[in-house]
Order: C-alpha cells, then structure tokens, then sequence
C-alpha cells in the first residue's frame, strides 16, 4: 500500500546562502542547527546523506510511509526545533514539547521565553511564513498530478507579455480550474492527515497559484531569455540546454513540463530541452537528447546526468546532441562556497570561451551581486541583470534560519554571453 502514496519533496534545499547539494550536502543545515540533519535522516529512515541521495535519484529503495499521516508529520518534524535557541525536541526534559506560534504554524519554541525573545525578529516574517507553512503541504499537489492546472492559449505576442501581470489576464477566471482541485480527493486527504487545520478556500487559491508559478516561472524565464538573446524560434528549430539541474527540477518531472513554450512561440520550429546535472531524477525526461531536429511546433525534453562539461565532451563533440542555442542555469549557487565553484568553473568557462547565450537565475540579490562579482572575475560578458519579471511567487524560507527574510526562486536573472570586450577591460585600467 504505502507504495501507492505519491510522496512528498524531501525536504528542501535551505536556500540562498545555505546551498544543498552533492558536494556540500547537510553542511549547512548544521552549521546553523547543530543535528538538524540527523533528524532529517532519521525521520525519513534514512543512515547518511549518501542514502538520501540515492533515494531522491531513485537507486535506493523509495521511502516508503506507512500512510499518509505519517508521511505529513515525518516531514513537519524536519522544521521542528527552538526558533531562538536551537534546541531539538530530543533534548528537552522529559515531559516538555515544543510549541508552535499560533499565528503562522510554522515555527517552534521551546518555552515561552525563548518565544518573547524571538518575536522582535520573527514578527517581520510571521505573516509570511504563514503561507510558506501551507505551500509547503499544498506542494503535494505537484507530485499528485493536481498540478498544474491546464493553461490557456496566449491571446498576445511573447513581445507584449512582459511579466506575471500581463500573463494572468490571458488566462481569465481560475476559480473554476483552482475549486476543481479544492475539491478533490487529494485536497480532502491532505488536510485530513496534516498536522494542522485545513485553511479556508481563498487561501488555498492563493496557495494553489504561487505553487503553479514556480513550476511555470522556470519556463517563462527560459522564453525570456529566448527573446532577449534575440534567437528565433520561428526561423529555425532552438536547442536549449539547462544546466545543473538538481531534484528540484527533476523530480517527478513529466514530458510536457515545457509546453507553455507552445503558448508563448505558437507554431515555432521546435524547441529542444536537454537537462544537464549530476542530480538528475529517473523518470520520463530520462531519454538521450536528439541528434537531428525534433517535431516542429512541439516541446522535446531530453536529459543527461552529469556535469554540463562532461555532457559537451561526451555528448556535443561526439555530435550525439545538438550545440546549444542557449544554456539557462536555475540557481546554480557558485557563489555559495569553494566546492561549488570549483565545479562550474570548467562550465563557465566553456560557456564563455564558446560564446554561448546564457542566462542564470538566483534567489535574491545578494547572490546576484556575489555571483556578478564571480563572472566579472572570469570576464565573462554580461549583456544584463537584475529582478526577474517572472519570478515564482512562492516564498520559501531558509529550512535552519526560519527567521531569514523568506526567498523566491529564479527571483533574479544574470544574462551573459562571450568574453568581456577588450576595451572594456581596458577603460577600467585606466581608472586605476
Ligand atoms: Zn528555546
Ligand atoms: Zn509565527
């Protein structure tokens, strides 16, 4: 029975400043909660990170819960700990529990005093978190199948639709695509097993359409960087490679993820979409990119686990996939720590020294400016960067550091192409 139960994300990757990956893996979890990530295993059954990894990549045996009621808590039970002093539920005296803040459910604390001592803090982000608390549950909407809801033919040119403000009128009412999965099984089996009441219908909307942003917010800002970079997919077929995919992007991913494509180029050449990353997830979009062009006026997606480089050396220069017309990177967190760095180095570099159009998203803008200064390094050219028009509107909070101003995912965007022009470099020797 339990393999039926469509599972949720494990928990996330602590973002911005606290990157979740092969290399890094729990360290930055710990370094703010001490054990943190040991619950985390624990709870899921699992002995180390190199399991997790397994599991979320679909080697190991799938986490398997008995219902879910236990699936739900396991996963609440990974935010629990003292927002103010870090304690673990394991290590309060016998008898005593942790105790949630009754206006957003989400964080914890351990006595009343460490609750008043945190709230100068916690305050600026309660009412936010809040909705986090309820995205975070309604996201099993996404591994159901209840989402995302189906979209509508674009009624204007990609040219015009310039940001979320412009693609939502396109759509007209939701309310009858949003009450059609308010109403269904899995909504009813959610709040009758998660830890916490049900929230009313307009939540729940809300909830429902930041989840559906962030899934469609990775497609529309491939279509942005389309157009920015100038490339035409009417004249000829496009390749799009993205690089660094993580679980985040893989899991559960399904062959028509990038259909919207379809909506905002209608009847373009045909669109290529090869996942590139070391932490790609089995599933359908696991199939070997195209050597030749595919279908005109559909959306392909392939896949190759690996680093991007390795891809091009195996893959490109083999002529077994098609060169780039343009690599779009979703968070690839470079600027987080040496390890990562180290590891997209020959990527950059590659991407530079080819004169590939590319373009990076990020989840805020201190790590735009950190990973500016990265590139600028590498004298890379940057065309442009800034805030994201189509940005996910789902907030989402650092896992270990609930206090932290919560982030939105592909928030911001870096576009680059070629080696920084030599005058360039020039004009600013002479202000030395
Ligand atoms: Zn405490
Ligand atoms: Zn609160």
């Amino acid at each position: 029975m339990a393999s039926h139960i469509p599972a949720l994300p494990l928990p996330d990757a602590p973002r911005t400043d606290s990157v979740f990956s092969v290399l890094s893996g729990f360290h930055s979890l710990d370094s703010n909660v001490p054990g943190l990530s040991k619950v985390i295993l624990n709870k899921l059954n699992m002995k180390d990170y190199g399991e997790y990894r397994a599991t979320v990549e679909g080697k190991a045996k799938t986490i398997s819960f008995r219902n879910y009621k236990e699936m739900f808590k396991k996963m609440e039970e990974t935010f629990e700990f003292c927002t103010s002093c870090n304690t673990l539920p394991e290590n309060l005296c016998e008898g005593r529990t942790l105790k949630r803040c009754v206006k957003c459910l989400n964080v914890y604390y351990c006595t009343k005093e460490c609750q008043r001592k945190d709230w100068p803090q916690h305050k600026k982000v309660c009412k936010k978190l809040r909705l986090v608390a309820i995205d975070r549950l309604v996201e099993w909407m996404m591994f159901t199948g209840d989402l995302p809801f189906p979209t509508e033919k674009w009624s204007k040119s990609a040219a015009e639709v310039k940001n979320w403000d412009d693609w939502l009128p396109m759509q007209g009412d939701l309310t009858p695509r949003l009450d059609a999965i308010l109403s269904g099984t899995n909504m009813e089996k959610l709040w009758q097993n998660a830890s916490r009441p049900r929230p009313d219908d307009s939540d729940l909307h809300q909830s429902l359409w930041r989840i559906q942003s962030e899934f469609l917010s990775r497609v529309l800002s491939v279509g942005m960087a389309v157009q920015q970079f100038g490339l035409d997919p009417y004249a000829k077929p496009l390749t799009i490679h993205i690089a660094g995919v993580s679980h985040n992007e893989t899991m559960g991913a399904r062959l028509t993820d990038y259909d919207e494509l379809n909506n905002m180029f209608p009847g373009h050449q045909g669109i290529e979409i090869v996942m590139v990353g070391p932490e790609l997830v089995d599933g359908p979009i696991a199939r070997p990119p195209l050597r030749a062009f595919g279908p005109s006026q559909s959306v392909y997606i392939s896949a190759f686990k690996g680093l991007y480089h390795q891809f091009w050396e195996d893959m490109i220069e083999k002529e077994e996939a098609t060169k780039p017309d343009l690599v779009v990177g979703f968070h690839p967190g470079f600027h987080a720590n040496p390890g990562l760095i180290e590891g997209w180095l020959p990527t950059l570099l590659l991407l530079r020294d080819l004169n590939v159009p590319t373009c990076f998203t990020l989840y805020s803008d201190k790590e735009l400016e950190r990973s500016l200064q990265i590139l600028l390094e590498l004298e890379v050219h940057i065309k442009d960067s800034g805030p994201n028009p189509f940005a996910s509107q789902k907030p989402e909070q650092v896992q270990s550091t609930p206090n932290k101003t919560p982030v939105h995912c592909n928030s911001h965007y870096i576009r680059f192409q070629g080696l920084l022009p030599q005058e360039d470099l020039e004009e600013s020797g002479v202000d030395n």
